[in-house]
Protein backbone atom coordinates (compact mmCIF):
# COMPACT_ATOMS: atom_id res chain seq x y z
CA UNK A 1 0.00 0.00 0.00
CA UNK A 2 1.27 3.50 -0.87
CA UNK A 3 1.75 5.86 1.98
CA UNK A 4 2.61 9.27 -0.06
CA UNK A 5 2.29 9.50 -3.72
CA UNK A 6 3.37 12.43 -5.80
CA UNK A 7 1.33 14.22 -7.84
CA UNK A 8 3.47 15.36 -11.40
CA UNK A 9 0.98 17.72 -12.17
CA UNK A 10 -0.81 21.44 -11.22
CA UNK A 11 -4.34 22.86 -11.53
CA UNK A 12 -7.52 21.29 -11.70
CA UNK A 13 -6.44 17.75 -11.92
CA UNK A 14 -3.87 17.99 -9.87
CA UNK A 15 -7.06 19.02 -7.05
CA UNK A 16 -8.59 15.84 -8.41
CA UNK A 17 -5.95 13.46 -7.35
CA UNK A 18 -4.81 15.07 -4.33
CA UNK A 19 -8.56 14.73 -2.95
CA UNK A 20 -9.00 10.88 -4.19
CA UNK A 21 -5.52 10.51 -1.65
CA UNK A 22 -6.81 12.31 1.16
CA UNK A 23 -10.35 9.93 1.11
CA UNK A 24 -8.44 6.84 0.80
CA UNK A 25 -5.82 7.63 3.90
CA UNK A 26 -2.57 8.15 1.22
CA UNK A 27 -0.67 11.29 1.76
CA UNK A 28 -0.10 13.85 -0.96
CA UNK A 29 2.76 15.71 -2.39
CA UNK A 30 2.16 18.63 -4.62
CA UNK A 31 5.02 19.79 -7.32
CA UNK A 32 5.16 23.05 -8.69
CA UNK A 33 6.87 25.79 -10.88
CA UNK A 34 8.21 29.05 -9.35
CA UNK A 35 5.02 30.44 -10.84
CA UNK A 36 2.71 28.08 -9.07
CA UNK A 37 3.72 29.07 -5.55
CA UNK A 38 0.54 30.24 -4.49
CA UNK A 39 -1.49 27.49 -6.84
CA UNK A 40 -4.43 25.54 -5.09
CA UNK A 41 -2.90 22.51 -5.61
CA UNK A 42 0.26 23.81 -3.47
CA UNK A 43 -2.31 24.95 -0.81
CA UNK A 44 -4.29 21.86 -0.78
CA UNK A 45 -1.62 19.09 -0.76
CA UNK A 46 -0.26 17.33 2.06
CA UNK A 47 3.44 18.25 1.23
CA UNK A 48 4.69 20.67 -1.29
CA UNK A 49 8.17 20.81 -3.32
CA UNK A 50 9.29 23.30 -5.91
CA UNK A 51 10.72 21.72 -9.00
CA UNK A 52 11.76 24.43 -11.17
CA UNK A 53 11.44 27.97 -13.02
CA UNK A 54 8.10 28.33 -14.63
CA UNK A 55 8.48 27.03 -18.48
CA UNK A 56 7.52 23.37 -18.24
CA UNK A 57 9.99 21.62 -20.15
CA UNK A 58 12.16 23.13 -16.63
CA UNK A 59 9.59 21.60 -14.55
CA UNK A 60 6.48 19.52 -14.93
CA UNK A 61 8.08 18.26 -17.85
CA UNK A 62 11.33 17.84 -16.38
CA UNK A 63 12.27 14.28 -15.58
CA UNK A 64 15.14 14.59 -13.03
CA UNK A 65 13.60 17.31 -10.99
CA UNK A 66 10.40 14.68 -10.15
CA UNK A 67 12.45 12.03 -9.53
CA UNK A 68 14.55 14.17 -7.05
CA UNK A 69 11.32 15.58 -5.38
CA UNK A 70 10.01 11.84 -4.60
CA UNK A 71 13.58 10.88 -3.35
CA UNK A 72 13.70 13.94 -1.25
CA UNK A 73 9.60 13.58 0.23
CA UNK A 74 9.91 9.65 -0.10
CA UNK A 75 6.76 9.38 -2.28
CA UNK A 76 6.60 5.77 -3.47
CA UNK A 77 4.25 6.36 -6.26
CA UNK A 78 3.75 9.37 -9.19
CA UNK A 79 0.08 10.21 -10.26
CA UNK A 80 0.80 11.78 -13.56
CA UNK A 81 -2.53 13.50 -14.75
CA UNK A 82 -3.28 14.23 -18.00
CA UNK A 83 -1.15 15.69 -20.33
CA UNK A 84 2.48 16.69 -19.20
CA UNK A 85 3.99 13.44 -18.72
CA UNK A 86 1.33 11.47 -18.40
CA UNK A 87 1.74 9.69 -21.92
CA UNK A 88 6.25 9.31 -21.69
CA UNK A 89 7.09 6.07 -21.92
CA UNK A 90 10.84 6.69 -21.19
CA UNK A 91 9.33 8.67 -18.01
CA UNK A 92 7.57 5.43 -16.76
CA UNK A 93 11.12 3.81 -17.53
CA UNK A 94 12.73 5.90 -15.39
CA UNK A 95 10.15 5.81 -12.60
CA UNK A 96 10.41 2.01 -12.12
CA UNK A 97 14.40 1.74 -12.53
CA UNK A 98 14.40 4.31 -9.52
CA UNK A 99 12.27 2.16 -7.99
CA UNK A 100 8.94 4.19 -7.88
CA UNK A 101 5.53 2.87 -8.96
CA UNK A 102 4.09 4.73 -12.02
CA UNK A 103 0.12 5.35 -11.70
CA UNK A 104 -0.89 4.43 -14.74
CA UNK A 105 0.07 1.84 -17.66
CA UNK A 106 3.32 -0.16 -18.69
CA UNK A 107 5.88 2.15 -20.61
CA UNK A 108 5.09 -0.75 -23.57
CA UNK A 109 1.77 -0.06 -23.35
CA UNK A 110 2.32 3.98 -23.89
CA UNK A 111 4.72 2.95 -26.22
CA UNK A 112 2.63 1.00 -28.76
CA UNK A 113 -0.35 3.57 -28.15
CA UNK A 114 1.70 6.59 -28.68
CA UNK A 115 2.57 5.84 -32.51
CA UNK A 116 -0.69 5.82 -34.21
CA UNK A 117 0.40 3.40 -36.73
CA UNK A 118 1.82 0.99 -34.12
CA UNK A 119 -1.71 1.83 -32.06
CA UNK A 120 -3.99 1.07 -35.26
CA UNK A 121 -1.92 -2.39 -36.23
CA UNK A 122 -2.28 -4.00 -32.77
CA UNK A 123 -6.31 -2.99 -32.76
CA UNK A 124 -6.76 -4.43 -36.04
CA UNK A 125 -5.47 -7.61 -34.48
CA UNK A 126 -7.15 -7.76 -31.65
CA UNK A 127 -10.31 -7.17 -33.90
CA UNK A 128 -10.75 -3.57 -33.05
CA UNK A 129 -12.75 -2.59 -35.95
CA UNK A 130 -10.44 0.69 -38.26
CA UNK A 131 -11.06 4.14 -40.32
CA UNK A 132 -9.68 2.08 -44.06
CA UNK A 133 -6.75 4.22 -44.53
CA UNK A 134 -2.92 3.19 -45.73
CA UNK A 135 -0.98 -0.11 -44.70
CA UNK A 136 1.14 1.46 -42.05
CA UNK A 137 3.42 4.81 -42.94
CA UNK A 138 2.76 6.14 -46.03
CA UNK A 139 6.85 7.10 -47.13
CA UNK A 140 6.08 9.57 -49.85
CA UNK A 141 4.09 11.83 -52.21
CA UNK A 142 3.85 9.93 -54.66
CA UNK A 143 2.12 6.25 -52.61
CA UNK A 144 -0.07 9.32 -50.71
CA UNK A 145 -1.03 10.28 -54.19
CA UNK A 146 -2.13 6.96 -55.37
CA UNK A 147 -3.61 6.07 -52.15
CA UNK A 148 -6.04 8.95 -52.27
CA UNK A 149 -7.08 7.71 -56.09
CA UNK A 150 -7.51 4.28 -54.93
CA UNK A 151 -9.44 5.53 -51.71
CA UNK A 152 -11.20 8.26 -53.00
CA UNK A 153 -10.85 12.00 -51.47
CA UNK A 154 -10.78 13.59 -48.96
CA UNK A 155 -8.72 11.67 -47.17
CA UNK A 156 -6.48 12.97 -44.14
CA UNK A 157 -3.35 12.42 -43.44
CA UNK A 158 -2.34 12.51 -39.90
CA UNK A 159 1.38 12.48 -38.05
CA UNK A 160 1.73 8.61 -36.46
CA UNK A 161 3.03 10.66 -33.77
CA UNK A 162 0.26 13.20 -33.17
CA UNK A 163 -1.70 14.55 -30.84
CA UNK A 164 -3.65 17.20 -29.47
CA UNK A 165 -4.78 18.11 -32.99
CA UNK A 166 -1.46 18.69 -33.76
CA UNK A 167 -0.72 16.94 -37.00
CA UNK A 168 -3.63 16.10 -38.88
CA UNK A 169 -4.55 17.94 -42.24
CA UNK A 170 -7.53 16.93 -44.82
CA UNK A 171 -6.85 16.70 -48.55
CA UNK A 172 -10.43 17.42 -50.35
CA UNK A 173 -9.31 16.09 -53.77
CA UNK A 174 -5.97 15.33 -55.74
CA UNK A 175 -5.09 19.20 -55.69
CA UNK A 176 -4.88 19.70 -52.02
CA UNK A 177 -2.52 16.20 -51.34
CA UNK A 178 0.83 18.06 -51.94
CA UNK A 179 0.37 20.62 -49.40
CA UNK A 180 -1.71 18.57 -47.29
CA UNK A 181 1.06 15.41 -46.93
CA UNK A 182 3.83 18.04 -46.44
CA UNK A 183 2.33 19.98 -44.09
CA UNK A 184 1.61 16.85 -41.62
CA UNK A 185 4.68 15.66 -42.41
CA UNK A 186 6.29 19.25 -41.07
CA UNK A 187 3.49 19.53 -38.14
CA UNK A 188 5.03 15.76 -37.07
CA UNK A 189 8.37 16.55 -37.25
CA UNK A 190 8.07 20.21 -35.45
CA UNK A 191 5.88 19.16 -32.95
CA UNK A 192 7.06 15.42 -31.56
CA UNK A 193 10.30 14.99 -33.79
CA UNK A 194 8.29 12.39 -35.88
CA UNK A 195 7.45 12.90 -39.96
CA UNK A 196 6.44 9.69 -40.58
CA UNK A 197 2.49 10.18 -41.57
CA UNK A 198 -0.28 7.54 -42.57
CA UNK A 199 -3.63 8.30 -44.53
CA UNK A 200 -7.47 8.05 -43.74
CA UNK A 201 -10.01 7.90 -45.26
CA UNK A 202 -11.83 11.30 -43.86
CA UNK A 203 -15.68 10.62 -42.90
CA UNK A 204 -17.83 13.09 -43.45
CA UNK A 205 -20.23 13.37 -40.50
CA UNK A 206 -19.18 10.81 -38.15
CA UNK A 207 -19.87 11.80 -34.21
CA UNK A 208 -16.62 11.20 -31.58
CA UNK A 209 -17.09 8.41 -29.37
CA UNK A 210 -14.86 6.97 -26.85
CA UNK A 211 -15.05 4.40 -25.16
CA UNK A 212 -13.52 4.38 -21.60
CA UNK A 213 -11.59 1.10 -20.68
CA UNK A 214 -9.99 -0.09 -17.41
CA UNK A 215 -7.82 -3.04 -16.47
CA UNK A 216 -6.45 -4.94 -13.64
CA UNK A 217 -2.76 -5.34 -15.89
CA UNK A 218 -3.91 -9.14 -14.70
CA UNK A 219 -5.98 -10.01 -17.89
CA UNK A 220 -8.97 -8.52 -16.41
CA UNK A 221 -10.75 -5.31 -18.29
CA UNK A 222 -14.18 -4.08 -18.00
CA UNK A 223 -15.28 -1.14 -20.21
CA UNK A 224 -17.34 1.86 -18.55
CA UNK A 225 -19.98 2.60 -21.98
CA UNK A 226 -18.89 5.77 -24.23
CA UNK A 227 -18.62 9.22 -23.80
CA UNK A 228 -19.74 11.23 -26.73
CA UNK A 229 -17.58 14.47 -27.56
CA UNK A 230 -18.55 15.39 -31.14
CA UNK A 231 -18.71 19.43 -30.25
CA UNK A 232 -14.53 19.75 -30.73
CA UNK A 233 -12.88 23.57 -31.89
CA UNK A 234 -9.75 22.58 -34.02
CA UNK A 235 -10.07 18.92 -33.30
CA UNK A 236 -10.33 19.86 -29.01
CA UNK A 237 -12.74 18.67 -26.92
CA UNK A 238 -15.04 21.44 -25.81
CA UNK A 239 -18.27 19.75 -24.40
CA UNK A 240 -18.48 16.35 -23.35
CA UNK A 241 -21.34 13.91 -22.20
CA UNK A 242 -22.45 10.07 -21.23
CA UNK A 243 -23.59 8.05 -22.48
CA UNK A 244 -23.73 9.23 -26.31
CA UNK A 245 -27.10 10.55 -27.55
CA UNK A 246 -26.60 8.59 -30.57
CA UNK A 247 -25.91 5.23 -28.88
CA UNK A 248 -27.93 2.25 -28.16
CA UNK A 249 -27.91 -0.04 -25.35
CA UNK A 250 -26.84 -2.51 -28.35
CA UNK A 251 -24.06 -0.63 -29.91
CA UNK A 252 -22.62 0.06 -26.64
CA UNK A 253 -22.84 -3.27 -25.86
CA UNK A 254 -21.15 -4.59 -28.44
CA UNK A 255 -18.31 -1.92 -28.79
CA UNK A 256 -18.02 -2.22 -25.22
CA UNK A 257 -16.83 -5.52 -25.02
CA UNK A 258 -14.78 -5.42 -28.37
CA UNK A 259 -12.58 -2.89 -26.06
CA UNK A 260 -12.63 -4.40 -22.58
CA UNK A 261 -11.75 -8.20 -24.54
CA UNK A 262 -9.25 -5.95 -26.20
CA UNK A 263 -7.18 -4.86 -22.91
CA UNK A 264 -7.53 -8.19 -21.36
CA UNK A 265 -5.82 -9.40 -23.97
CA UNK A 266 -2.97 -6.80 -23.80
CA UNK A 267 -2.61 -7.09 -20.00
CA UNK A 268 -3.83 -3.70 -19.79
CA UNK A 269 -3.04 -1.95 -16.41
CA UNK A 270 -5.29 1.74 -15.57
CA UNK A 271 -7.62 3.57 -17.02
CA UNK A 272 -7.62 4.20 -21.06
CA UNK A 273 -9.76 5.66 -23.91
CA UNK A 274 -10.42 4.12 -26.90
CA UNK A 275 -11.06 6.26 -29.56
CA UNK A 276 -13.78 5.68 -32.31
CA UNK A 277 -14.70 7.76 -34.80
CA UNK A 278 -18.98 6.85 -35.12
CA UNK A 279 -20.40 6.96 -38.51
CA UNK A 280 -23.51 5.22 -39.94
CA UNK A 281 -24.11 2.31 -36.91
CA UNK A 282 -20.18 2.21 -37.63
CA UNK A 283 -17.56 2.22 -34.82
CA UNK A 284 -13.93 3.39 -36.38
CA UNK A 285 -10.69 2.80 -34.28
CA UNK A 286 -8.68 6.34 -34.45
CA UNK A 287 -6.44 6.40 -31.40
CA UNK A 288 -5.91 5.23 -27.58
CA UNK A 289 -4.81 7.63 -25.02
CA UNK A 290 -3.23 5.58 -22.28
CA UNK A 291 -4.39 8.09 -19.21
CA UNK A 292 -7.06 9.60 -17.12
CA UNK A 293 -8.71 12.09 -19.78
CA UNK A 294 -9.86 15.57 -18.97
CA UNK A 295 -13.65 14.35 -19.24
CA UNK A 296 -13.09 11.23 -17.29
CA UNK A 297 -16.05 12.83 -14.38
CA UNK A 298 -18.73 12.33 -16.81
CA UNK A 299 -17.99 8.52 -16.71
CA UNK A 300 -17.88 8.78 -13.09
CA UNK A 301 -20.88 10.56 -12.87
CA UNK A 302 -23.26 8.16 -14.49
CA UNK A 303 -21.22 4.87 -12.73
CA UNK A 304 -20.91 6.63 -9.44
CA UNK A 305 -17.19 5.19 -9.32
CA UNK A 306 -14.12 7.29 -8.64
CA UNK A 307 -11.27 6.12 -11.39
CA UNK A 308 -8.71 8.11 -9.37
CA UNK A 309 -9.35 5.65 -6.90
CA UNK A 310 -9.20 2.45 -8.92
CA UNK A 311 -6.08 3.94 -10.51
CA UNK A 312 -4.00 3.78 -7.06
CA UNK A 313 -5.75 0.30 -6.57
CA UNK A 314 -4.59 -1.33 -9.40
CA UNK A 315 -0.83 0.58 -9.14
CA UNK A 316 -0.75 -1.14 -5.37
CA UNK A 317 -1.94 -4.75 -7.03
CA UNK A 318 -5.25 -4.96 -6.08
CA UNK A 319 -8.22 -6.49 -7.87
CA UNK A 320 -10.75 -3.40 -9.43
CA UNK A 321 -13.23 -2.46 -6.74
CA UNK A 322 -16.03 -3.54 -9.84
CA UNK A 323 -16.87 -5.89 -12.36
CA UNK A 324 -18.71 -5.69 -15.76
CA UNK A 325 -21.69 -7.13 -14.23
CA UNK A 326 -22.02 -4.07 -10.91
CA UNK A 327 -21.31 -1.36 -13.95
CA UNK A 328 -24.69 0.40 -14.97
CA UNK A 329 -25.59 3.62 -16.27
CA UNK A 330 -27.45 5.91 -13.88
CA UNK A 331 -28.44 8.98 -15.91
CA UNK A 332 -26.83 11.45 -17.72
CA UNK A 333 -23.72 13.64 -17.50
CA UNK A 334 -22.57 16.70 -19.12
CA UNK A 335 -19.15 18.69 -18.59
CA UNK A 336 -17.73 21.79 -20.52
CA UNK A 337 -14.59 22.75 -20.25
CA UNK A 338 -14.10 26.34 -19.19
CA UNK A 339 -11.16 27.71 -20.33
CA UNK A 340 -9.71 31.30 -20.04
CA UNK A 341 -10.11 32.81 -23.54
CA UNK A 342 -11.70 35.35 -25.01
CA UNK A 343 -14.17 34.83 -27.89
CA UNK A 344 -14.34 34.79 -30.73
CA UNK A 345 -10.99 34.06 -31.37
CA UNK A 346 -10.56 31.53 -28.46
CA UNK A 347 -7.48 33.78 -27.51
CA UNK A 348 -5.41 32.97 -24.20
CA UNK A 349 -6.86 35.53 -21.42
CA UNK A 350 -4.52 34.50 -17.99
CA UNK A 351 -4.92 37.71 -15.39
CA UNK A 352 -6.12 37.93 -12.18
CA UNK A 353 -9.26 36.39 -10.68
CA UNK A 354 -11.22 39.31 -8.92
CA UNK A 355 -13.91 37.10 -7.79
CA UNK A 356 -14.85 33.28 -8.31
CA UNK A 357 -18.02 31.99 -7.42
CA UNK A 358 -18.28 28.38 -8.08
CA UNK A 359 -21.71 26.98 -8.63
CA UNK A 360 -23.74 24.11 -6.04
CA UNK A 361 -26.59 22.21 -5.96
CA UNK A 362 -28.12 19.05 -6.51
CA UNK A 363 -26.18 16.74 -9.77
CA UNK A 364 -23.11 19.87 -9.81
CA UNK A 365 -19.43 19.15 -9.75
CA UNK A 366 -17.15 21.80 -10.38
CA UNK A 367 -13.21 20.78 -10.21
CA UNK A 368 -11.03 23.78 -10.39
CA UNK A 369 -8.11 25.28 -9.36
CA UNK A 370 -9.34 28.81 -8.92
CA UNK A 371 -9.71 31.26 -5.93
CA UNK A 372 -10.20 34.52 -5.40
CA UNK A 373 -7.45 36.69 -5.98
CA UNK A 374 -5.60 34.22 -7.89
CA UNK A 375 -3.50 34.72 -11.03
CA UNK A 376 -3.56 32.26 -13.55
CA UNK A 377 -0.07 32.47 -14.81
CA UNK A 378 0.48 32.42 -18.56
CA UNK A 379 2.94 29.52 -19.08
CA UNK A 380 0.54 26.56 -19.54
CA UNK A 381 -2.43 25.26 -20.62
CA UNK A 382 -6.02 27.70 -20.88
CA UNK A 383 -8.28 25.31 -18.78
CA UNK A 384 -9.23 26.89 -15.60
CA UNK A 385 -11.78 24.51 -14.70
CA UNK A 386 -14.83 22.19 -15.49
CA UNK A 387 -18.30 22.18 -14.78
CA UNK A 388 -19.60 19.02 -14.61
CA UNK A 389 -23.58 18.33 -14.29
CA UNK A 390 -25.90 15.25 -14.09
CA UNK A 391 -29.23 14.61 -14.32
CA UNK A 392 -31.82 11.65 -14.71
CA UNK A 393 -32.28 12.01 -17.85
CA UNK A 394 -30.55 14.45 -20.66
CA UNK A 395 -32.83 16.88 -20.59
CA UNK A 396 -32.33 17.23 -17.05
CA UNK A 397 -28.90 17.29 -17.60
CA UNK A 398 -28.91 20.30 -19.88
CA UNK A 399 -31.94 22.19 -17.79
CA UNK A 400 -29.02 21.84 -14.58
CA UNK A 401 -26.12 22.88 -16.82
CA UNK A 402 -28.03 25.86 -17.62
CA UNK A 403 -28.43 26.77 -14.37
CA UNK A 404 -25.45 26.18 -13.02
CA UNK A 405 -23.35 28.45 -15.82
CA UNK A 406 -26.24 31.00 -14.29
CA UNK A 407 -24.42 30.93 -10.90
CA UNK A 408 -20.93 30.55 -11.75
CA UNK A 409 -18.98 33.81 -11.31
CA UNK A 410 -15.24 34.37 -13.20
CA UNK A 411 -14.12 37.56 -12.77
CA UNK A 412 -11.33 39.18 -14.03
CA UNK A 413 -10.92 37.34 -16.98
CA UNK A 414 -12.29 36.19 -20.13
CA UNK A 415 -13.70 32.96 -20.08
CA UNK A 416 -15.32 29.93 -22.67
CA UNK A 417 -18.35 30.10 -20.29
CA UNK A 418 -20.58 32.87 -22.64
CA UNK A 419 -19.55 29.62 -25.58
CA UNK A 420 -21.99 27.41 -23.11
CA UNK A 421 -24.72 29.91 -22.71
CA UNK A 422 -25.36 30.19 -26.04
CA UNK A 423 -24.78 26.83 -27.16
CA UNK A 424 -27.50 25.71 -24.81
CA UNK A 425 -30.11 28.01 -26.57
CA UNK A 426 -29.59 26.07 -29.89
CA UNK A 427 -32.15 23.07 -30.89
CA UNK A 428 -29.32 20.86 -32.09
CA UNK A 429 -27.75 20.61 -28.64
CA UNK A 430 -31.05 19.49 -27.19
CA UNK A 431 -31.79 16.97 -29.54
CA UNK A 432 -28.26 15.79 -29.57
CA UNK A 433 -27.94 16.24 -33.52
CA UNK A 434 -24.60 17.23 -33.84
CA UNK A 435 -21.23 15.99 -35.59
CA UNK A 436 -17.92 16.67 -35.28
CA UNK A 437 -18.36 19.34 -37.37
CA UNK A 438 -21.10 21.19 -35.95
CA UNK A 439 -19.42 23.31 -33.50
CA UNK A 440 -17.06 24.81 -35.90
CA UNK A 441 -20.12 25.61 -38.37
CA UNK A 442 -21.69 27.25 -35.67
CA UNK A 443 -19.10 29.62 -34.59
CA UNK A 444 -18.16 30.51 -38.08
CA UNK A 445 -21.67 31.30 -38.90
CA UNK A 446 -22.31 32.69 -35.69
CA UNK A 447 -19.37 35.05 -35.41
CA UNK A 448 -19.74 36.08 -39.18
CA UNK A 449 -22.80 37.86 -38.24
P1 LIG B 1 -5.36 13.81 -31.66
O1 LIG B 1 -4.47 12.73 -31.17
O2 LIG B 1 -4.61 14.99 -32.20
O3 LIG B 1 -6.45 14.18 -30.70
P2 LIG B 1 -7.21 12.07 -33.14
O4 LIG B 1 -6.72 11.02 -34.06
O5 LIG B 1 -7.74 11.63 -31.82
O6 LIG B 1 -6.08 13.19 -32.97
O7 LIG B 1 -8.35 12.91 -33.86
C1 LIG B 1 -8.90 14.06 -33.26
C2 LIG B 1 -10.14 14.51 -34.01
O8 LIG B 1 -9.84 14.75 -35.40
C3 LIG B 1 -11.27 13.50 -34.01
O9 LIG B 1 -12.06 13.54 -32.85
C4 LIG B 1 -12.03 13.97 -35.26
O10 LIG B 1 -12.77 15.14 -34.95
C5 LIG B 1 -10.93 14.36 -36.22
N1 LIG B 1 -10.55 13.21 -37.08
C6 LIG B 1 -9.52 12.34 -36.89
N2 LIG B 1 -9.48 11.38 -37.85
C7 LIG B 1 -10.51 11.63 -38.69
C8 LIG B 1 -11.02 10.98 -39.88
N3 LIG B 1 -10.45 9.89 -40.40
N4 LIG B 1 -12.12 11.53 -40.47
C9 LIG B 1 -12.71 12.64 -39.95
N5 LIG B 1 -12.28 13.28 -38.85
C10 LIG B 1 -11.20 12.81 -38.22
Amino acid sequence: MFDKILIANRGEIALRVIRACREMGIASVAVHSTADSDAMHVRMADETICIGPPPSPQSYLSIPAIIAACEVTGAQAIHPGYGFLSENANFVQVVEDHGLTFIGPTAEHIRIMGDKITAKETMIKLGVPCVPGSDGGVPDLETAKRLGEEMGYPVIIKATAGGGGKGMKVAESAADMEKAFMTARAEGKANFGNDEVYIEKYLQKPRHIEIQVFGDGKGNAVHLAERDCSLQRRHQKVFEEAPGPAITPEERARIGKICAEAMANINYIGAGTVEFLYEDGEFYFIEMNTRLQVEHPVTESIFGVDLVREQIRVAEGLPMSFTQDDLEINGHSIEVRINAEKLPNFSPCPGRITQYHAPGGLGVRMDSALYDGYSIPPYYDSLIGKLIVHGRDRNEALARLNRALGELIVDGIDTTVPLFRALLEEQDIHTGEYNIHWLEKWLDRTFEA
